[in-house]
């Protein structure tokens, strides 16, 4: 097993998938039109933009294609998802219903909303992460625009219930006089949930829908939004009239034709993969609790998604853990890719209500196609001397064997 190399970060990206780099091959090479061209090089684009977009629609069980709003990232879809309804809608309302889990790509706009006027209810979850959609219905009230819940959580995997949170937005739009546009709108971030759960949009209920190619074995720098027809929406990049006025800018043809051909591929093994990965995830929980004391799973009583383990090791420091597994070939991640680095403790944990000190020494192993039953037991194999290792020089270690 020496100089394995084990792969556990699926949540922060994926490798980019061979059917999704074949898709994207003739639009790097030879169909290299600008979709808005008049001529034949750019109707040629257009017609794979199109065709691409179609497809996607398809995906998603959208009505129609011009549904779908093709963006940089799912950074940039949640932007204009909450930018855009906020701004759009602010005749109606200013108020905003979101959740302290969300990923930063949500809460940072939030935060920004905030300064601009609007307000922002942040609704708690309970101690595995999940949201009452009860809490959703009493902070409903009648200046709300704009609802925002996560399909799934990036750092513990935690499946939130979004069909209940749309029946009950659903029912108070229907006490509404909602006019032309809608009452209020219903938003999710799916960027864990694409290519693992279904993601249809009428089975869900919502406007508007979040993705991010990167996630399921698709290109970086692609996203898409779902936006209902009707939903009001106005754009936050301005230029040009590309996808119908809403994003501005040349559209990334390569990168879209992979995203589609990424999340077809990953939908069509869907179950068979997500069964084998929970099978995964419950020999590595296992092992763990088993193998090493003082460990917990987080969330570990919720409805999760399969990939995904979040393990609380007490009295170490997640980061010291994160460089020596990597050491030994493995690689992980301390919560989200896009919070590392950062000393403050995970704002999903501290709203789960687990201990901070603690919460250092959360590790989320994030499982995919890449991983075997042999990488399971290379972890379970190498851990347990780490964690012992490191728990001999820990302060924290030390103060508990006093
Ligand atoms: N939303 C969630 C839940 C995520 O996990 C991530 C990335 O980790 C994002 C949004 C941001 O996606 P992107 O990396 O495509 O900007």
């Amino acid at each position: 097993m020496q100089g394995r190399k084990v792969y556990l970060d699926h949540s922060a990206t994926t490798q980019l998938g061979k059917e999704a780099y074949d898709a994207m091959k003739p639009f790097m090479e030879d169909v290299f039109g600008n979709a808005s061209s008049i001529h034949s090089y750019g109707q040629e684009a257009k017609k794979h933009l199109e065709n691409s977009r179609e497809n996607f629609a398809k995906l998603l069980n959208a009505e129609s294609p011009e549904e779908i709003i093709f963006t940089g990232s799912g950074t940039e879809s949640d932007n204009l998802a909450l930018k855009g309804a906020a701004f759009a809608n602010r005749d109606k309302g200013n108020h905003i219903i979101t959740s302290s889990i969300e990923h930063h790509a949500v809460l940072n706009t939030c935060q920004y909303l905030e300064k601009q006027g609007f307000e922002v209810t942040y609704v708690p979850v309970d101690g595995n992460g999940t949201v009452n959609p009860q809490d959703v219905r009493k902070a409903i009230k009648k200046e709300t625009i704009l609802v925002s819940i996560m399909h799934a959580n990036n750092e513990v995997g935690t499946i939130q219930p979004i069909k209940e949170i749309a029946r009950i937005i659903s029912a108070e739009n229907q006490t509404r006089f909602t006019g032309a546009f809608g009452g209020i709108y219903f938003h999710t971030d799916a960027v864990q949930t694409a290519g693992k759960l279904p993601v249809d949009v009428q089975e869900l209920g919502v406007d508007l829908m979040s993705l991010s190619a990167h996630k399921f074995y698709g290109p970086k720098g692609v996203g898409a939004l779902y936006r209902r027809s009707g939903t009001r929406i106005q754009p936050i990049i301005h230029g040009g009239h590309h996808e119908r006025n809403l994003r501005a800018g040349t559209e990334n043809i390569a990168g879209i034709s992979g995203m589609v051909k990424a999340l077809e591929t990953s939908m069509s093994g869907m179950e068979k993969e997500q069964k084998r990965l929970s099978a995964l995830k419950e020999k590595l929980e296992k092992g763990i609790l088993e193998k090493i004391p003082y460990t917990s799973v987080n969330g570990a009583s919720a409805k999760r998604i399969a990939g995904i383990s979040n393990i609380l090791f007490q009295f170490i420091e997640g980061e010291s853990l994160v460089v020596s597994l990597d050491m030994r070939g493995i690689a992980c991640s301390t919560g989200s890719a896009c919070a590392s680095g950062s000393t403050e403790p995970s704002h999903v944990l501290k709203a789960m209500c687990v201990d901070p000190a603690l919460a250092q020494g959360a590790i989320r192993f994030s499982l995919g196609k890449a991983n075997s039953e042999k990488d399971i037991d290379y972890v379970l194999k190498v851990l347990p001397d780490i964690v012992a290792k490191l728990r001999e020089i820990s302060p924290l270690w030390k103060t508990k064997r006093q």
